[in-house]
């Protein structure tokens, strides 16, 4: 399928549907409940946490965008994550990556304290974890590729191929990317996670998730549990998410070249010391960026240079960029992970996984990007004027009240 395929597909799938009015964008359907057209004659909904048809255009957008054949509207992402984890009895292995998503890490590890399955937490950007799949014959393997927060990769058909190679089936959270930029079933991944909070949303005012399978047995069995245990999406949100994510491409594309200059822009920064971006050259999976993704992506990290308090001027000097966690929306957030979306890991935990004091992670907008630029430089000019590489130079750096709650 191609791009323009799939960006029809996002604008139209479901308009001008309406039989009775002729509505040409989906109607709401807030009803609960849905009557029968005669005795015993049940007609396409009968009630709606099993089914509504604002969640049925969603699921099957995100499914054809996806180019899976079940899709599956989740109440939030962690529900996404959470409906994968029943296919899985309590002696199956559930092989993670070491830095996924924090929450779907606390919901894993939680799920085998409580001898509900086992896990075995793998570093997946090294060759010899395939090997190790292969000796642990896992139920499911779970990949997320680019990784929070700096962006590392993983090769999905290589995995795939262990994977299958011992019968595991594998999952990947795609939420970094959204069905613009990377299809994993395209490379043999049998389950497709998104928190649609994040780019397929897109707009920062709807936590949802979704579930997409690459066979329709798969994805039946796991329809089924999503309403068996209760969690499947709002119409309301349902609605709302579509809308978004009608405009997905052309978002992701602004998103895209904005980020590009952004990273460009810091790489030649003297006030920073390391760019993670897969769009750069300079990134060490520039190649298997180009190879598994239709794109790179809207989200840039980099280390600043010097030390924590540095990181604190640059951040609380920005007018452009909202201090805040999650991502993907269409206005620039910028989060420094140690103390926010990373602050429950412990130290040594936190250093494996590349988050220092200096790292500070973007979700880059779709504002102007001459803007965005003109923001970071003024801001890295508030730094201490001599300061970058030197931490003891900020030592007369005074917080604010307002933001010494951060740590
Ligand atoms: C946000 C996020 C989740 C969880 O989604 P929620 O919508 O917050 O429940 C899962 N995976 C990734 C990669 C995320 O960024």
């Amino acid at each position: 399928m191609s791009q323009s395929n799939k960006s029809t597909i996002a604008v139209r799938n479901g308009i001008d549907a309406d039989k009775h009015h002729g509505a040409v964008v989906p109607p709401l359907y807030l009803s609960t409940t849905y009557s029968f057209a005669d005795f015993d004659k049940k007609r396409d909904y009968d009630y709606g946490r099993s089914g509504n048809p604002n969640r049925d255009i969603l699921a099957d957008t995100l499914m054809q965008l996806e180019g899976g054949e079940k899709g599956i509207i989740t109440a939030t992402g962690m529900a996404a994550v959470h409906l994968v984890t029943q296919l899985l009895n309590h002696d199956d292995t559930l092989v993670i990556p070491h830095d996924c998503y924090g929450g779907s890490y606390r919901l894993f590890t939680s799920l085998e304290k409580r001898g509900l399955l086992k896990v075995v937490v793998l570093d997946l950007t090294k060759p010899e974890s395939l090997e190790q799949i292969a000796e642990i014959a896992p139920k499911v393997v779970w990949i997320e590729t680019p990784s929070n927060p700096i962006l590392r990769l993983t090769d999905i058909e290589a995995v795939v191929k262990a994977a299958h190679g011992c019968g595991a089936l594998v999952a990947a959270d795609n939420t970094f990317l959204s069905p613009a930029l990377q299809n994993p079933i395209a490379f043999g991944v049998d389950i497709v996670v998104h928190s649609t909070t994040k780019f397929i949303n897109g707009h920062s005012d709807v936590v949802g998730g979704a579930v997409i399978a690459r066979t329709k047995e798969l994805g039946e069995e796991l329809a089924w549990w999503a309403n068996n245990i209760g969690i499947t999406g709002s119409p309301f949100d349902s609605y709302l998410t579509l809308r978004g994510l009608r405009t997905l491409k052309v978002r992701l594309k602004q998103h895209e070249q904005n980020a590009l200059a952004i990273a460009k822009y810091l790489e030649a920064s003297p006030f920073v010391e390391q760019v993670y971006y897969p769009g750069l050259a300079s990134h060490p999976q520039h190649e298997l960026a180009k190879k598994q993704q239709h794109g790179f992506g809207g989200m840039v990290s980099f280390d600043i240079k010097g030390g924590l308090q540095d990181s604190a001027a640059f951040l609380t000097s920005l007018t452009q960029f909202s201090l805040a966690e999650s991502l993907g929306g269409v206005e620039s957030l910028i989060c420094h992970p140690a103390t926010m979306t990373h602050a429950g890991m412990d130290a040594q935990a936190r250093l494996e996984a590349g988050v220092g004091d200096t790292l500070i992670r973007i979700s880059v907008g779709i504002e102007d990007v001459e803007d965005l630029l003109n923001d970071i430089e003024q801001a890295f000019k508030k730094i201490q004027p001599g300061n970058q590489g030197d931490s003891d130079s900020a030592k007369d750096f005074k917080l604010s009240p307002a933001h010494t709650v951060l740590w």
